[in-house]
């Protein structure tokens, strides 16, 4: 089961990627948490990378694709991997492509007015990685944490000039993806490209996701 997650930032990727490596027992790969990671531990990786992360623009296709070229090559991804965030320009998937066929291509669709309220009203609990949101899953006390009352913090790349930024780099860089896998998809049979109405609660999403995974007979016994 090797799938990919693409999608504008805060459609969601991460929450669902989640109950699916949870389902199928795969690794979820998230290359914005590699790289916050890496931030976080000022490493050589982390240093070069911090200002294009906080500004919202993509880290060069070389580093990403050594990144997870490298990640996908290791064992726990044998059986299998979900990668949430990349490929992020037509340059890395066709790096990808090269190296290992994909089975399913999720795209989650969210309108752009819906990303800019869902990523600006975002707020984070940093050790334990908790997500809250103003005014869809506000925190018991404003701007603390429920479980260790330690504070919550915006992501810089969370602040409206930066989402702003971060949805036209969508639409110019990653969004010809879309045309990528759906061409590969007709000529080869593989990926299957599967679209996903990405509005509406998380439960819907979710049950949308494994609906459409399900009809395509992709069940969890089944790769046994
Ligand atoms: P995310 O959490 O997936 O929204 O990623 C946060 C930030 O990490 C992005 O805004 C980019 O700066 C960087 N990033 C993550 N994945 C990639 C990628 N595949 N290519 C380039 N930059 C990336």
């Amino acid at each position: 089961m090797r799938l990919i997650m693409l999608g504008p930032p805060g459609a969601g990727k991460g929450t669902q990627a989640k109950f699916i490596s949870d389902y199928y027992q795969i690794p979820q790969i998230s290359t914005g948490e590699i790289l916050r990671t890496a931030i976080r531990n000022e490493s050589s990786l982390g240093k070069k990378v911090a200002n294009l992360v906080s500004n919202g623009g993509l880290v060069p296709d070389d580093i990403m694709n050594q990144l997870v070229l490298e990640r996908i090559a290791e064992s726990d991804c044998k059986k299998g991997f979900l990668l949430d965030g990349f490929p992020r320009t037509v340059a890395q998937a066709e790096s990808l492509q090269k190296v290992i066929p994909l089975d399913y291509v999720l795209d989650i669709e969210v309108p752009d007015n819906e990303l800019l309220e869902r990523l600006t009203g975002r707020r984070i609990h940093q050790p334990s990685g908790r997500i809250y949101h103003l005014t869809h899953k506000p925190p018991l006390k404003p701007g603390i944490d429920d479980i260790t009352q330690e504070p919550l913090i915006q992501r810089d790349d969370d602040k409206t000039e930066t989402v702003l930024h971060r949805i036209r780099v969508y639409h110019q860089q990653t969004e010809p993806l879309k045309n990528y896998y759906q061409k590969l998809s007709q000529e080869n049979g593989q990926p299957c490209y599967i679209k996903i109405e990405g509005t509406g609660t998380v439960d819907a999403i979710k049950q949308r996701i494994f609906s459409a995974l399900n009809k395509r007979n992709y069940s969890h016994e089944a790769n046994q």
